[in-house]
């Protein structure tokens, strides 16, 4: 049987999302995939990040410990052994992941697909028809005019993320998250690091205040930056890679981390033949994530909004809603959680000061430092939390800098999106000492009742 309710091209988390959703609500679900089940996400993204990012915390921590009364050396990383474990993280949740497929009726055909008809993809010669097509190709890393990736001395996430050694010197080129992350994760297995941005500060979509922190906080670390300038060229050698700038300014490393954004993947997939709305690659779609044809539908970094793997997983689910009829609330992108998480996180939800201006809010802003904190200074970690409100009205954003501020933004998100002000918040009990307690300090003082806060 080739015929579906509903047929996904690509497993990422866009579309696993779609399926696990549209087959608990009854329909027959065939979902194709050229590589792995899970996509970038788990396979090239976030899950191996996150563990690099771990494995770089624990060494930081070994480097750190006499702080602490704690003697230990750090001797150096076994990348090997790093990869072993984060291969086995990936590799576990990617089975559970296949199994959660299975017991759910799913169809997973292999195979790379193409859209063939308004409602036919075809893999390996077989047409499968869908009452409706969902696209979820996701993303592929881009690079510059002129700069190859060889995948050794030029690399993009891809490649990095499995390096078997660590690299005595690397420029990070872009200063957004995936650079970001980078960065940290090599200056802790002890790289020197060199990020060159060329927006004005690092991370620049989040709250100026943010960038600001992290710039200071990576600056202690010793990682060096410098934003504000273009990239021109690039030269290899057998001592490395030579990158100019605009400015004229060059910069030699072992490795070039090639991180300027990435790119939609639609191209030869058969969607302008259907008629699809496209715009610079990405599929164009409404609030609902429908395209302008109808019946086909798509989601996740194919399609311009924040390239997340909770917005792919959230999409995924609305589309399998709506299509099943139960007519879901489109997603506030703005209420979306957005964290870096270099060492200290960048964390936020809402609006940032300069965008809550422009939309015209009269707004108010504190900023709670995390010096006032007892497990912030427990755990030695700098930073704070910045309340972005409207004068006598809810919280518009909530930006936090400092290790672990992440986990807080469970509670940001609550906040922003049950529109929640300072009153609400401040009468609720935070448990101490926790970090989750500076959330409830920062409300207090913003209802004007400053505990461990000078004002
Ligand atoms: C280094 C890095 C770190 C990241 N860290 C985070 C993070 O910490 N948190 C977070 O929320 N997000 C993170 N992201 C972003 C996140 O990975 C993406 O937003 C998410 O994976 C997008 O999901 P998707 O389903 O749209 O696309 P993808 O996950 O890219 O999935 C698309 C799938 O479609 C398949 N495919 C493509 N074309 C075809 C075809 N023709 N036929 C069959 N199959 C096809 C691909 O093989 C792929 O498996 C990170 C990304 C990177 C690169």
């Amino acid at each position: 049987m080739n015929d579906f309710d509903l047929v996904i091209l690509g497993a990422g988390s866009g579309g696993y999302a779609a399926a696990l959703r549209g087959a608990q609500l009854g329909l027959s679900v065939a979902l194709i995939e050229k590589e792995k089940l899970g996509g970038t996400c788990l396979h090239k993204g976030c899950i191996p990040t996150k563990a690099l990012l771990h494995a770089g915390e624990i060494a930081d921590n070994t480097k750190h410990a006499a702080e602490f009364g704690v003697k230990a050396q750090f001797i150096s990383m076994d990348m090997l052994a790093v990869n072993a474990y984060k291969d086995g993280v990936v590799s576990k949740l990617h089975k559970g992941l296949q199994g959660l497929v299975k017991s759910r009726n799913i169809n997973f055909i292999e195979g790379h697909g193409k859209l063939v008809g308004k409602n036919q993809v075809e893999v390996n010669g077989t047409v499968y028809t869908g009452k409706n097509i969902i696209l979820a190709t996701g993303s592929y890393p881009k690079t510059l005019p002129g700069l190859e990736i060889d995948g050794k001395q030029i690399v993009t996430s891809e490649e990095a993320m499995s390096f078997d050694y660590v690299p005595k010197s690397v420029i990070v080129l872009g200063g957004g998250v995936i650079g970001c992350e980078f960065a940290s994760v090599w200056n802790s297995f002890g790289s020197e690091v060199t990020i060159i941005e060329g927006l004005p500060r690092l991370v620049a979509l989040e709250d100026e205040s943010s960038s600001k922190q992290l710039e200071r906080a990576f600056r202690k670390r010793g990682i060096n930056f410098e934003v504000g300038v273009k990239f021109a060229s690039a030269a290899k050698d057998k001592k490395g890679v030579t990158i100019t700038l605009e400015n004229g300014a060059k910069h030699t490393a072992d490795v070039l981390l090639v991180a300027v954004g990435r790119g939609p993947v639609s191209a030869n997939l058969g969607y302008e033949d259907q008629g699809i709305t496209m715009d610079r690659g990405y599929v164009m779609v409404d609030e609902k994530c429908r395209t302008n044809v109808p019946g086909i539908w798509a989601v996740g970094d194919l399609i311009p909004t924040l390239q997340l793997a909770h917005v792919g997983f959230a999409e995924g689910i609305l589309v399998a809603e709506e299509i099943a009829g139960l007519n879901p609330r489109a997603i506030n992108y703005d209420g979306v959680p957005r964290v870096t998480y270099s060492e200290p996180e960048v964390a936020s939800v809402g609006l940032t000061t300069a965008v809550a201006k422009e939309r015209g809010y009269d707004v108010v802003e504190l900023t709670y430092d995390l010096a006032g904190n007892g497990k912030a200074n427990i755990l030695k970690t700098a930073g704070s939390i910045k309340l972005v409100a409207q004068k006598n009205g809810p919280v518009l954003g909530v930006h936090m800098v400092g290790s672990r501020v992440g986990e807080l933004l469970a509670e940001g998100q609550l906040i922003y999106n049950w529109e929640a002000d300072a009153n609400d918040v401040a009468s609720l009990i935070h448990a101490h000492p926790t970090l989750s307690e500076a959330m409830g300090e920062a409300h207090l003082a913003l209802a004007g009742k400053p505990l461990h806060a000078h004002g």
